[in-house]
């Protein structure tokens, strides 16, 4: 199954992504995470895009979109993937759908974590004040700034999959097991 895991920054995809590969065994491509990856190694790519994730802005669609299809491309990805912060943006879902088509396969289902804005920035918040480890745009006013660029870019994909008829949405705002389990029975009775 090809998932692709939809919702603002904070809405709690990586938690859910880390879940269904431990669970059902669904590889998890997080764009954000390969991008920390090639950060941490000092790799060109890790280079070149330093800056533009710290200030909570978007990387280009080209970048992202070729180390999704290199990350798809690997023997893991065989029977799908959970597609977890890509696309953001309308060019990368389109061409997520091209590269899916390329391959003989498809997006079987794009699930929403519905969550509330003003809880997203109460949540960094609070692991600031409990002086947990923190990512370099996991600040109040970068979370802000990025908020503001998934409404601008990244929300208008909900109507395009809306149109696909392949969108579903849970509840993100319920303890974690509680959304867990709605997101389970969702896969459930897509793949029954
Ligand atoms: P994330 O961990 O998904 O919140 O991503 C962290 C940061 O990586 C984002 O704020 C962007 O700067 C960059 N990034 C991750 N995925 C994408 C994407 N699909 N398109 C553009 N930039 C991305």
């Amino acid at each position: 199954m090809n998932l692709v895991l939809f919702g603002p920054p904070g809405a709690g995809k990586g938690t859910q992504s880390k879940i269904l590969t431990e669970n059902r065994g669904m590889p998890q491509l997080s764009t954000g995470d390969m991008l920390r990856v090639a950060i941490e190694a000092g790799t060109p790519l890790g280079l070149s895009v330093k800056a533009t994730i710290a200030n909570g802005e978007l990387v280009s669609d080209e970048t992202v979109i070729g180390i999704i299809a290199e990350g798809y491309d690997q023997p893991a990805c065989k029977d799908g993937a959970v597609f977890d912060g890509f696309p953001r943006t309308i060019l990368q879902a389109e061409a997520l759908d091209r590269m899916l088509v390329e391959r003989g396969k498809k997006i079987d289902l794009v699930l929403e974590l519905k969550v509330d804005e003003a809880v997203l920035l109460s949540r960094v918040e609070a692991r600031i004040k409990a002086g947990g480890v923190l990512r370099s745009d996991d600040t109040p006013e970068t979370l802000a700034h990025r908020l503001e660029v998934y409404y601008k870019k990244t929300a208008p994909l909900l109507d395009f999959y809306r149109g696909q008829g392949k969108l579903k949405s849970v509840d993100g705002m319920a303890p974690v097991e509680t959304v867990t389990a709605q997101v389970a029975a969702v896969l459930d009775g897509v793949l029954a």
